[in-house]
């Protein structure tokens, strides 16, 4: 493979403790390169954050060599020629050179070479076969940094035949275009997808889950996710997507991108969170998340003024609130000035608890919440502004009937 000029490596490519890993391998005689989308980041001048490395030995000769040099080395997927080596709490992807000798639509078999050729040739984009030495050469077996500038997302090789091997790639595509592609989508790679997007179902659902997520992150996704579906490529999984309208609304308004925040935003407003989150199978967390995000109640009051917002965002949280403000497009009012609000505001704690009832003489039991549940309205009514004792002295109040 001949060298393609050099490029400039930032500093988690170039620093000591890249430098230590980079040196024992070389003092054992194994070749290494950057590769994939440290290398593509690093031409784009975009922040590189996980470190893949193509090496030329088979991982169990990669880990002694290490070892040699006192680095921590885990064997994280031995039978794929992937160990990942541990230098001053950086992890770094250490894989063995490889070409497909089997595949079955996503997982191959892999035999390890020493042919950085046959290497680049199984990835799956141009500008994902880009390789730098540590010195910065620059190795380029299929232009990719041509198309990188162009904004193309192009399959290596026939895009028909690498969607046959590995299904995900229809994903992976889309969700390189949304991060590195302008308009129009390469045509032989999008009819591919088009062809194949029958086939999406047997995927993992965390993997489409991934992979969707990751490309609504994007810093504008809108037309990425328009080109899935149009292909196809979304209806098996997502039957509910509601087109990039609320989505594109909501890249213009908020503050910082939020996949699932944006997830919420391509989906028709009567979507069962709870049916997708098991599709899906997001987290719990995510689940939850995207059900108050979707949910019709509470309306979000933007034309209301300060004291009506700070209610809403006590009762939602201000993080969740923030989601549905941003995801209100369509409502009404002043959403800047509420955005600006629960940025600034920290919901205040009730002053007065259940022990305080207590003290009062109430027994305990569901009167007991209810009393404070009648005071925290109290409260918010008032806008936060009754301090401990002018709470205490409402509970007092309404607990004896005065
Ligand atoms: P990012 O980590 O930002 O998603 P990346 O390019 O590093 O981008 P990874 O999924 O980490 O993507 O994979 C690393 C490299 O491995 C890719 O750049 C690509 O060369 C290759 N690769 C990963 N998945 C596939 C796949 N399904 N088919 C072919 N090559 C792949
Ligand atoms: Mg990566």
């Amino acid at each position: 493979m001949t060298p393609a000029g050099t490029i400039a490596l930032p500093a988690p490519m170039s620093d000591g403790a890249t430098t230590r890993l980079f040196a024992a391998l070389a003092s054992a005689g194994i070749g290494a390169r950057f590769v994939g989308g440290c290398v593509r980041n690093a031409v784009l001048g975009r922040d590189v954050d996980d470190i893949d490395v193509a090496v030329t030995s088979p991982p169990e000769t990669t880990m002694a060599a290490l070892k040699v040099a006192k680095i921590k080395v885990v064997p994280t997927g031995l039978k794929h020629g992937t160990v990942t080596a541990i230098v001053e709490g950086r992890p770094y992807e250490l894989t063995s050179l490889r070409r497909d000798v089997e595949t079955d639509g996503r997982h191959a078999v892999v035999a390890f070479t020493d042919d950085w050729q046959a290497d680049a040739e199984r990835r799956d984009f141009t500008f994902n076969a880009l390789y730098a030495a540590s010195d910065g050469t620059l190795y380029d077996p299929f232009d990719g940094r041509a198309d990188l500038a162009a904004g193309k997302v192009r399959f290596i090789g026939d895009a028909d035949r690498r969607i046959v091997e590995d299904r995900l790639r229809v994903l992976r595509f889309f969700r390189f275009h949304a991060w590195y592609g302008t308009p129009p989508l390469d045509d032989a790679a999008l009819k591919a997808c088009a062809r194949h997007a029958g086939a999406l179902g047997d995927l993992s659902a965390e993997r489409v889950a991934k992979e969707l997520l990751r490309l609504l992150a994007a810093p504008d996704p809108s037309d990425a996710i328009e080109a899935m579906s149009a292909a196809g490529a979304l209806a098996r999984w997502l039957p509910e997507y509601d087109g990039s309208r609320r989505l594109r609304a909501l890249v213009a308004r908020e503050p910082k991108a939020d996949g699932l925040r944006r997830f919420a935003a391509i989906l028709r407003a009567d979507s069962d969170a709870t049916a997708i989150g098991k599709r899906l199978k997001l987290s719990t967390q995510q689940a939850l998340r995207l059900e108050i995000m979707l949910a019709p109640e509470p309306a979000m009051d933007l034309a209301g003024d300060a004291p009506a917002w700070r209610a809403q965002i006590y009762r939602l949280g201000t993080k969740l609130y923030i989601d549905r403000l941003l995801l209100a497009v369509e409502a009404p009012g002043d959403w800047r000035a509420a955005l600006a609000l629960a940025a600034g505001w920290t919901p205040p704690e009730l002053p007065v608890s259940g022990g305080d009832a207590l003290k009062l003489g109430l027994k305990p039991g569901p009167k007991v919440g209810a009393l404070l549940d009648e005071v925290e309205r109290w409260w918010i009514a008032g806008d936060f502004a009754a301090d401990r004792d002018a709470c205490l002295a409402e509970l007092e109040r309404r607990a004896t009937g005065a």
